[in-house]
């Protein structure tokens, strides 16, 4: 064995946003990690400088952060196997590279751009496998030597020895047989002296000591290469784990086209990250049962890989919908409301310094049943955060009657003379001053809702007027009837 406990890494290029695939791959590592007591490691891969995007890494990282996916070892927090970033490894590369040319498993190659197009052109004309003909192989010694020596760019390419099997060992797909004469004599180092995916991966899981490959189904072509490189280092090769691939609804591979694919794009709609990863954790796994709700432990507890699937798991989001709503139900209102003081600060809702903590459990407390996301409450009820400066239109017609002033002003005074009045007293006292005013409480119910957050339906009107407190509630009451009494 490798190393005592499992080291697994999630190791993805800074191509732009963190794609919802990517999530799932860095969940099932992070998962298999935690509840083994091993290691999770980042590692970005940005060797491909065409593709690279500025602040692609860190956005990657805050996306993870955001998940809770945190990271043993990465950029950041380097461990004893860093630097994380395979671009601060250049060096690393070029010493393995060295050591694959002694032993003669792999070679330069100076063929030029034109000669490669014609070879591939002729093969796929003779409707032959398009591999790289191991012209440069013949070079002699000195002629490679001369070559270098004049500056002639070059690659240096992976000598496979065709004709023969490789064999890839994975955990969900059981055993499979690779021939190795339809393996390319891939490049490892580019002719700008950057190592390929290939070259760097293998190393650095070698020496950042993986024990398990952990990754998208897409990287299953790869492996074979992959495996003769361990093979040609000597190297132990770590289990593999190759994951389904995510369709959409129509069995079509996920993309942009039918749906949001970016973490961020969920985040910024107002997912939670529990019901993210709780819906993401299930795409391609679940535990032989038909549960589906899970918090992160009992995604920890409850994960193997062993159970993952073959088969693609198709992205179905009424279920995130469901598992957003029952994850926000799950939440205490403290949670609850410190997610909406975020959401608040994030929308740069201004808010007044009397809405304090307290003020904001008993927001939620209001809202939570009669919200998806935490981002519906000041859309939904945004007389909790400002004054109503209209009414609505509907509310007055129909409750707005001669009467109305005095019957507000009597349960005024009826607040009036209450010290710090409960939900139950504000009921207790509308009641009372309807009751004394030979009215139907109704005749109350409707106006004081209608001034005190102007529309006319919304979560019970004792507990709007309990959350908003006495002083505010007879401040609203007062400005309604000024506003609405016509003179
Ligand atoms: N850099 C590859 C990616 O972007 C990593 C594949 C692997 O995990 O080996 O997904």
């Amino acid at each position: 064995m490798i190393s005592e406990y499992p080291r697994v890494r999630f190791a993805p290029s800074p191509t732009g946003y963190l794609h919802i695939g990517g999530l799932r791959t860095a969940l099932y590592n992070y998962l298999f990690a935690k509840q083994s007591g091993g290691k999770f490691i980042l590692r970005i891969e940005d060797t491909d400088r065409t593709r690279y995007v500025p602040g692609a890494v860190e956005n990657l990282i805050s996306t993870l952060e955001w998940s809770g996916l945190h990271y043993d070892e990465g950029p950041g927090k380097e461990g004893e196997f860093g630097p994380y970033t395979q671009s601060e490894r250049l060096h690393i590369y070029k010493e393995y590279t060295d050591k694959l040319l002694e032993t003669g498993h792999a070679y330069c190659c100076f063929c030029s751009k034109e000669r490669l197009d014609d070879l591939r052109e002729g093969q796929k004309a003779r409707n032959e496998q398009t591999v790289y003909d191991k012209h440069c192989l013949k070079l002699t010694k000195e002629e490679v030597t001369a070559k270098l020596a004049s500056g002639t760019p070059y690659v240096v390419r992976m000598n496979v020895r065709h004709g023969s099997k490789v064999l890839v060992k994975d955990i969900i797909r059981g055993n499979i047989d690779f021939d190795t004469s339809i393996i390319d004599d891939q490049v490892l180092i580019k002719s700008d002296g950057f190592p390929t995916y290939h070259l760097a991966n293998v190393v650095d899981d070698h020496l950042m000591k993986i024990t398990h490959t952990i990754r998208g189904e897409e990287w299953l072509p790869s492996t074979p290469k992959h495996v003769l490189l361990y093979e040609a280092f000597g190297w132990e090769v770590p289990i593999f784990a190759h994951l389904p691939l995510l369709l959409n609804p129509d069995r079509s591979k996920l993309s942009k086209r039918q749906g949001d694919v970016a973490v961020e794009d969920y985040r910024s709609k107002g997912y939670l990250k529990e019901a993210l990863i709780n819906f993401i954790s299930l795409l391609g796994w679940n535990a032989g049962d038909d549960r589906e709700f899970y918090n992160m432990d009992e995604l920890i507890s409850s994960f193997s890989i062993e159970r993952i699937n073959k088969s693609g798991a198709v992205f179905n989001l009424e279920k995130l919908d469901w598992l957003n709503a029952e994850h926000l139900r799950s939440k205490t209102d403290l949670e609850l409301a410190e997610l909406l003081r975020e959401e608040l600060s994030e929308k740069q809702i201004p808010l007044d310094e009397k809405m304090d903590g307290e003020y904001f459990v008993k927001i939620v407390s209001c809202m939570k049943e009669r919200v998806k996301f935490i981002k519906e409450i000041p859309v939904n009820a945004p007389y909790f955060f400002a004054r109503p400066d209209s009414y609505e239109e509907k509310g007055i017609q129909k409750g707005w009657k001669e009467d109305t002033p005095g019957l507000l002003k009597a349960y005024m005074a009826k607040i009036n003379s209450l010290e710090a009045p409960s939900k139950e007293d504000y009921e207790t006292g509308l009641r009372s001053a309807a009751e004394e005013n030979g009215v139907g409480a109704g005749k109350l119910i409707h106006p004081v809702r209608l001034v005190v957050s102007g529309v006319s339906s919304g979560p019970g009107l004792f507990e709007i007027l309990d959350a908003l407190g006495k002083e505010e509630v007879l401040y609203r009451i007062e400005t309604g009837i000024q506003r609405l009494t016509k003179v």
